[in-house]
Formats: C-alpha cells, sequence, structure tokens
C-alpha cells in the first residue's frame, strides 16, 4: 500500500491549493477526485464558467445598448449561443488543464476516483472503471465541497427543472426562465440570460433579493437589474414545479396568498448549495455531520480525529472558493505544527452582476441587532467622472465605522469593478484602518476607487468632497 505524508480527498479550490501548500512544505502528497477534471465546483461548473458567460452576455449587452451613444455603429448584431457556450467550455478546459499542470509541478499524485475511509488513516479510491485502491496517510484533509440544493417538493430533472450545471450548458438560448431563488447564482445566471433577450423571472421568498447581503445592496442592484428587463416576484412562497414537456410550471402563492403561474422553457432552482459527504465513509472513523449536513471542525478545522482535517464548502462558513482556499492553506499549515490565522469577519463576498456588488465586514443591519454604536458614509457612482466616462453611474459605496473609534466595521459595494475594489476595503480592516485613514490616503484620479475614499470622508463627518 503507498503511504503519503497528506490524502486530500476533493480536488475543488480547497483541495488542490491545500495539497499545493502540503507539498511546499515538504509532504508527500496525494489528491483523490472522483470527477474526471481537477478543479471543482468552481472550475468545472461554478466560478469559472459562470464568469466567462458572464463576461461574453455583457458585451453583448454593451454593444447593443451602448455602442451607438459611444459613436460606434454596429449593424448585424447577434447571438451565436452555441458558440458562446463553446467558449465557456474552452476557457474552463485552459483552467482546469492549469491545476493538471500544477499538480505536476508540485510533485503531487493525482488519484482519480472516489475517496472513502476504510479506517482512521487508509483511505479507498474506487475510480470510475478499475479496481479500488488503497493508500495509507499519516494526514487526510476532506475537501468534499458541495451540491446544489432543492426544495422537498421539488424534483430536478436536468430536463426543464434545473440547476446551475444544466443552465451553465443550454443547448439553445431558451425565451423565457423562472429563477427559484434571488441570491448569487439566481442573480449572476440571471442577469446572463436576461442580457441576452430571455424574459427572466426571478422568484424570491424573502422581500429582498440577497437579502444577507447589506439591505442597501440589493435594492441598488434591483434598480439596476430591472433595467435589463429582470422582473422580480420578491416574498413569493414557490409551492410546486412541474415538467410540462416543452415546458416548466411553477406555482407560488404571493404574500397575499394570491396563486402566481409561470408557464416557461427552463425554471433554474437556485435556492442554495449543500454540504457533499456521501459515499465518504464518515461512519468508519466515527466523524459527525452537524444538523445541516457539514463536518463538524474545530476552530483549527480539525475534526474529532485530530489528523483528519475539513475545509471548504463542507465545513460551516460561507461557500466560497477563497474561503476553501484559504482554509485549506490552513489547515495544511497547522498540520505542519505552524499557527497560521484567518479572519472569517474579512472574506469578501461577491456578485458577480452589473453592476457588481461586493462586500466585507458587518452589514448595517448586524451593526444594529449587535447594538454597535456605528456611523455611515455614502457616496453614490453617479457622482463619480470615472463612472460618468464609462456609462456605469448605477450604484453606491457604503462604509461602516464604529461611532467613537472610528475604526471600520463593514464596506459594502454596488459598483462598476466592485469585485475588484472590495479588496482595498479588505487590507484596510486587515490592518483596523479607520475610516479617517482610508479618507487620508491619496486615491488615483480618475478611478471608481475615489468612490471610497469619498465615502470614507462621508463617514467621518460628513467631508465628502464631490457631492
Ligand atoms: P468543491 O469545489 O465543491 O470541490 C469538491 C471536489 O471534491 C469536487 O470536485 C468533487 O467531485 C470532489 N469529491 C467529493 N467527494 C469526493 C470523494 N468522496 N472522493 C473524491 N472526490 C470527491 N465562489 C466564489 O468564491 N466565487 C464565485 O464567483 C463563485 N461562483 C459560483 C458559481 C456557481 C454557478 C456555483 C455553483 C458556485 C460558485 N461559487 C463561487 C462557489 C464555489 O464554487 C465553491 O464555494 C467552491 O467550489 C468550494 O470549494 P471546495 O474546494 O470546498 O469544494
Ligand atoms: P444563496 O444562498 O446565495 O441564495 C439562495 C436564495 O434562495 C436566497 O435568497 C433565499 O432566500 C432564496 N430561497 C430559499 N428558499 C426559497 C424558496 N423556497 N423560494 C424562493 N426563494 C428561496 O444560494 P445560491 O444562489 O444557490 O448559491 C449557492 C452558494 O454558491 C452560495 O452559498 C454562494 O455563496 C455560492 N456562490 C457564490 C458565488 C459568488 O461568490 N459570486 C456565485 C454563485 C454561487
Amino acid at each position: 500500500m503507498d503511504k503519503y505524508d497528506l490524502v486530500v480527498i476533493g480536488a475543488g479550490p480547497g483541495g488542490y491549493v491545500a495539497a499545493i501548500r502540503g507539498a511546499q512544505l515538504g509532504f508527500k502528497t496525494a489528491l483523490v477526485e472522483k470527477r474526471g477534471t481537477l478543479g471543482g465546483t468552481c472550475l468545472n461548473v461554478g466560478c469559472i464558467p459562470s464568469k466567462a458567460l458572464l463576461d461574453s452576455s455583457e458585451h453583448y449587452l454593451k454593444a447593443s445598448k451602448e455602442f451607438e451613444t459611444h459613436g460606434i455603429k454596429v449593424g448585424g448584431l447577434d447571438i451565436d449561443f452555441p458558440r458562446m457556450i463553446a467558449r465557456k467550455q474552452e476557457v474552463v478546459d485552459q483552467t482546469v488543464a492549469g491545476v493538471d499542470y500544477l499538480m505536476e509541478k508540485n510533485g503531487i499524485t493525482v488519484l482519480q476516483g472516489m475517496g472513502a475511509f476504510v479506517d482512521a488513516h487508509t483511505v479507498e479510491v474506487t475510480p470510475a472503471d478499475g479496481a479500488a485502491t488503497q493508500i495509507s496517510a499519516d494526514r487526510i484533509l476532506i475537501a468534499t465541497g458541495s451540491e446544489p440544493a432543492s426544495l422537498p417538493f421539488i424534483s430536478i430533472d436536468g430536463d426543464r427543472i434545473i440547476t446551475s450545471t444544466e443552465a451553465l450548458e443550454l443547448p439553445q438560448l431558451p425565451k423565457t426562465m423562472a429563477i427559484i431563488g434571488g441570491g448569487v447564482i439566481g442573480l449572476e445566471l440571471g442577469s446572463v440570460y436576461a442580457r441576452l433577450g430571455t424574459e427572466v423571472h426571478v422568484i424570491e421568498y424573502q422581500d429582498a433579493i440577497i437579502p444577507t447581503m447589506d439591505r442597501t445592496m440589493g435594492k441598488e442592484l434591483q434598480r439596476s437589474m430591472k433595467k435589463i428587463g429582470v422582473k422580480f416576484h420578491l416574498s413569493h412562497g414557490v409551492k410546486e414545479v412541474t415538467n410540462a414537456g416543452d415546458k416548466a410550471v411553477v406555482k407560488a402563492d404571493d404574500k397575499k396568498g394570491k396563486e402566481v403561474t409561470w408557464e416557461v422553457d427552463y425554471c433554474l432552482v437556485a435556492v442554495g448549495r449543500k454540504p457533499y459527504t456521501q459515499g465518504l465513509g464518515l461512519d468508519k472513523v466515527g466523524l459527525a455531520l452537524d444538523g445541516r449536513g457539514r463536518v463538524e471542525v474545530d476552530a483549527h478545522l480539525r475534526t474529532a480525529q485530530p489528523h483528519v482535517y475539513a475545509i471548504g464548502d463542507v465545513v460551516k462558513g460561507a461557500m466560497l472558493a477563497h474561503k476553501a482556499e484559504e482554509e485549506g492553506i490552513y489547515a495544511v499549515e497547522h498540520m505542519a505544527g505552524q499557527k497560521p490565522h484567518i479572519d472569517h469577519n474579512l472574506i469578501p463576498g461577491v456578485v458577480y452582476t452589473w453592476p457588481e456588488v461586493a462586500a466585507v465586514g458587518r452589514t448595517e443591519e448586524q451593526l444594529k441587532a449587535d447594538g454597535v454604536a456605528y456611523k455611515t458614509g455614502s457616496f453614490p457612482f453617479k457622482a463619480s467622472g470615472r463612472a460618468r466616462a464609462s456609462m456605469d453611474t448605477d450604484g453606491v459605496v457604503k462604509v461602516l465605522a464604529h461611532a467613537d473609534t472610528d475604526e471600520i466595521l463593514g464596506v459594502h459595494i454596488c459598483g462598476p469593478r466592485a469585485a475588484d475594489m472590495i479588496a482595498e476595503a479588505v487590507v484596510a480592516m486587515e490592518f483596523r484602518a479607520s475610516a479617517e485613514d482610508v479618507a487620508r490616503m491619496s486615491h488615483a484620479h480618475p478611478t471608481f476607487t475615489e468612490a471610497i475614499k469619498e465615502a470614507a470622508l462621508a463617514a467621518t463627518g460628513d467631508r465628502a468632497l464631490h457631492i
């Protein structure tokens, strides 16, 4: 039986990054993956393909709606949807091939197959075709990720009633689509299809979209997404979804109890994801799941077995690729006796719509609920010269700072390139900057980041300059 210092089960962004860190630390490392390609949900059916389609559809929207204002005439504009899907796949293929290269470069043994515990130090790997083998490990990292969740009365058939995985490779551009869930997936994929001309209905049972983010963000984003034709049905409780052959039929009750029905080409179910531990054999090593199906870990991401750690979507916390990566590095460094650090409060969250939404730290609603004395400063992009130049004037930056100490407690951006800009807020908050610190730093002109400086000025005694 081959013996390894570290065996990682699951090759998503959490697992493959952890394997690289393990190899860097001198561990003889094996990475076990049941899928035919590395990269997990994120690279194969998540972050990367969705961003590829978001970019393609954004180009089309700009060409059809904005180029003329810029003085650019395009005749015969059309969509080649199969080409768009094929390009998405090319991006995925190149990206997962990059992970193969990284494994080879770092001397990591990749074993294709389903990994399952035999005992506390033995993992059995069963390939899609071929005989199972067993390997032994001093340390094991569970990084098995998540899968789409559904509702008890919905049966996902992959035909008319689909998840994000199918929505990323539809055979043809739908005319109509209902999306259950106004969260990240619903809004990102809803944007893709609305931009391409699909009539998109977002059905959300809360009274706001992206309801876990700062409420201002949902309001701003909803206003922008309405402009591209997305229809929002908030406070609607879906009760039935059926496949009627060439259509999906969705029934919900609105907040007054009145039944509403949609007949659409596809119903995309985007009500969250659930941890994936099927077939992992956790019972063989006495490892428990919590009430939400997540592998239980302590503050160091260690399970009840001290040499077995778990990270990413399969444990508590935000289901984000960069969270999984940071945890992968943390776990392996901790296994190696180091003293790594993660501040989960400072993991940014991003919605890649346009405008984008990006946030770090606490929301205004959380600060209120926790009784924290705070002050707020906002700056709208319509007052930014850079935003006017690029016709990206929707959205706002909101800085939340402690009322007494001025320490920044949260930054929430709905606006152009918010996904990239949020890094400034993360750096500031990692170093416990005050709003005054950020307000006094020079921001290049003209840039979208000036809106962060202006919001920080607004938070320190109404000193914004350009509004
Ligand atoms: P995963 O990426 O789920 O990887 C787990 C891997 O383990 C899988 O490859 C699985 O096949 C394998 N596996 C499971 N069980 C076994 C077993 N027993 N043996 C062998 N292999 C096994 N996050 C972001 O941060 N930014 C985004 O833009 C973003 N966009 C997304 C878009 C969509 C449509 C979706 C669905 C998700 C998106 N996410 C995004 C979330 C992100 O994909 C996940 O948070 C991330 O992939 C979690 O990483 P992970 O390593 O924990 O698990
Ligand atoms: P989500 O949790 O973001 O959103 C689910 C939405 O569905 C919520 O707004 C919720 O209120 C709503 N909902 C739940 N039950 C409902 C019901 N019965 N009827 C109507 N609405 C209902 O989940 P998601 O969008 O499916 O995404 C899954 C995970 O993937 C998330 O944790 C997210 O972090 C991750 N993800 C991240 C990104 C990104 O970082 N850009 C992109 C896509 C996915």
